[in-house]
């Protein structure tokens, strides 16, 4: 089943056209940024709304059908940053120039290396983007 297009367009607003998880603004991005489902179908995720958040496509290519993984500072099995219920400030920070997600937790760590939200293409633009003064996001 697919996610109705009114669903969709208040997805995008509840995510302020951001991407969930690195941040990225849609209006800096050649792609739209597309329909994540945070608890993935294939692991008993619904279309509804709440299961629903924002995320560029190499978030959402890299997220795949991921949930958890190790921590490597704690060794527990850790849930992914989830957008709906954890406020992003809470487990992450930009490091002092911009060009990288920093960890704060557990949550924060897992998602960072599952997501490779500091994957080179996504440096290098965060490089240009400061540069310009589009990022980080207020
Ligand atoms: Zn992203």
């Amino acid at each position: 089943m697919t996610v109705l297009e009114t669903v969709k367009q208040r997805v995008r607003k509840t995510f302020n056209n951001h991407c969930a998880y690195c941040l990225s603004a849609q209006q800096y991005l050649m792609q739209v940024l597309e329909i994540d489902h945070i608890t993935p179908i294939a692991k008993g995720g619904t279309n509804d709304e709440d299961n629903l958040c924002l995320a560029c496509r190499l978030c959402n290519l890299y997220k795949s059908n991921h949930t958890h993984s190790i921590d490597s500072e704690t060794n527990q099995m850790t849930p992914l940053f989830n957008p709906r219920t954890d406020k992003w400030t809470q487990h992450f920070r930009w490091s002092q120039d911009g060009f990288r997600v920093i960890g704060l937790t557990a949550v924060g760590r897992v998602t960072i290396k599952v997501l490779r939200l500091n994957n080179e293409t996504a440096i290098l633009t965060r490089t240009n983007w400061v540069s310009v003064g589009w990022h980080p996001p207020k």
